[in-house]
């Protein structure tokens, strides 16, 4: 069957138990005056109603059910950083298929069954860990469920085990960075793939990574309320994420009008699930920034792939008028000799003006004279790329906080 026909089918099979298990998407569909009769082919994506993060939230804990309860065998949830978490509901299906997403995206990052595979990821609630692991086993890698933190830990396994894999937040394996130069470990180290997520990050981090370590960093895209990863992966051309087109359907629209944009255009990703039983998702908008680009892969994949995620719309910072994303700020501050990218950025408001300043550590001792020079210098290279002027402070090498999971880059204050 060809893949068109196969969304097809999925597509409407999906809407239609959205339409008879889910109210509120059923009452969503009615105002706008469709019904899963309407829906014959991806074509007629578009007529459906979104789905978004606060009705997730609202349904909490188990609005959104597709199925019957005694067939959901497990639950996961994603981050509540504004109160109640997202609940995500799993069938055995269920669990199967994301397996088999994520078997699938370790294959296309280039991940084998002789493969070392260490996951420096949250075990639990969280979707990150567990889908790294059941994918790697099912590939038939070696699989150290480190879990997070614990560094020293970490390093010791990798070396005495022999990783050759491992996933973590990308900040993360910067930490990793540091502490293998300043413990010596580079030459005693296996590894030689990283596969980094569940956060933006730039080609200059990349870099880093990947020289610090001597690895090959890829990519990896996904989100616990879509299935966890499992998404899309980049392959170790690094050219781009390959999106799992057989599981999902994605959509680029306007993040302000939700219009669909035309392709290569950047807007926010929406995401249809085309085979989850318990909670499925129809252009469920993520709030995540990217474009789809064309053409084929040097790696021989054909279809649309996805470019690294900018930024969510919601890091959006609008300063004195001009947009910022993190990620931006990130690229600036890579492409400056002495520099680490430890750095965050606070968001104040002295005179009701939002105001920028960007805090960043130094990679090794500066006496005073060179510092003053590099902030000048950093502050200089900031007003160019961003457009707008922002305070910065170079600070000694090991002054910022060091975070296990996602690192905390935008702090606001009063
Ligand atoms: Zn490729």
């Amino acid at each position: 069957m060809e893949i068109a026909e196969r969304q097809s089918r999925d597509l409407g099979r999906t809407v239609r138990a959205m339409w008879e298990k889910v109210p509120f998407y059923r009452s969503r569909m009615e105002d706008m005056g469709v019904s899963p009769e309407d829906i014959k082919s991806g074509e007629d994506l578009h007529k459906l109603p979104f789905m978004t993060k606060s009705d997730l939230r609202d349904a909490y804990p188990m609005g959104i059910l597709a199925c019957g309860t005694d067939d959901v065998v497990r639950i996961h949830a994603s981050s509540g950083t504004t109160g109640k978490p997202t609940v995500v509901p799993y069938t055995k299906n269920d669990i199967r298929t994301w397996e088999e997403c994520m078997e699938n995206c370790l294959r296309t990052a280039g991940v084998t069954r002789g493969d070392v595979f260490q996951v420096i990821l949250g075990y639990g609630l969280f979707t990150g860990a567990l889908g790294f692991h059941y994918g790697a086993e099912r590939l038939g890698a070696m699989v150290i469920p480190t879990g997070g933190g614990f560094t020293g830990r970490q390093l010791m396994l990798m070396e005495d085990l022999g990783t050759t894999v491992f996933t973590s937040t990308p900040s993360y394996a910067l930490h990793l960075c540091e502490e293998v130069r300043k413990n010596g470990l580079r030459k005693k180290l296996r590894l030689r793939l990283a596969i980094l997520g569940g956060e933006a990050w730039t080609e200059k981090m990349r870099d880093r990574i990947e020289s610090e370590l001597g690895v090959v960093a890829v990519d990896s895209y996904g989100l616990s309320e879509v299935i966890g990863p499992g998404v899309a992966m980049e392959c170790p051309e690094r050219a781009g994420l390959h999106p799992d087109w057989e599981h999902f359907i994605f959509e680029i629209v306007d993040p302000e009008t939700g219009r669909v944009l035309p392709e290569g255009e950047e807007g926010e990703l929406v995401i249809t699930s085309l085979t989850k039983e318990a909670m499925p998702v129809i252009r469920y908008r993520t709030r995540d920034l990217t474009r789809l680009i064309p053409g084929t892969c040097s790696c021989g994949r054909k279809g649309l792939r996805l470019e690294r995620i900018k930024g969510r719309c919601d890091d959006m910072l609008i300063i004195r008028g001009v947009n910022v994303f993190p990620s931006q700020v990130e690229a600036v501050l890579g492409g400056i000799e002495g520099l680490s990218l430890h750095y965050k950025i606070e968001v104040f408001q002295p005179d009701g003006l939002k105001e920028l300043k960007v805090l960043c550590e130094a990679e090794g001792w500066m006496d005073e004279l060179k510092r003053e020079e590099k902030e000048k210098e950093t502050a200089r290279k900031l007003h160019e790329n961003l457009g707008i002027r922002v305070g910065f402070t170079l600070l000694p090498p090991e002054a910022l906080e060091r975070s296990a999971g996602k690192a905390v880059r935008v702090t606001r204050v009063a």
